[in-house]
């Protein structure tokens, strides 16, 4: 099947966007992933705790990128896209 795996970003990292590595012409490998959408919520007894928004960004390195959408959806989106160019 695919690789799809999904990236949880600590509460430390604060923006998922700004990528910087779109230097990929001629051989551009699809490698869909979902990425969670999470805000922090307040601490307890100094646990930092976040939780997810329901909502997720699919994007694959040849210019997939849903945005944020319902998580089903970016998933949705990811399997198909992983299908349909590693079949
Ligand atoms: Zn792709």
């Amino acid at each position: 099947m695919g690789r799809l795996t999904l990236h949880t970003p600590g509460p430390a990292s604060t923006s998922p966007c700004g990528r910087a590595d779109a230097r990929q012409e001629a051989l551009v490998e699809h490698q869909p992933s979902v990425q969670a959408e999470t805000r922090d919520l307040p601490p307890v007894d100094g646990w930092r705790r976040v939780e997810r928004t329901g909502r997720a960004r699919a994007t694959c390195p040849c210019g997939l990128d849903t945005g944020m959408v319902p998580t089903s959806d970016a998933w949705g989106t990811a399997t198909e896209h992983d299908v349909a160019t590693n079949s």
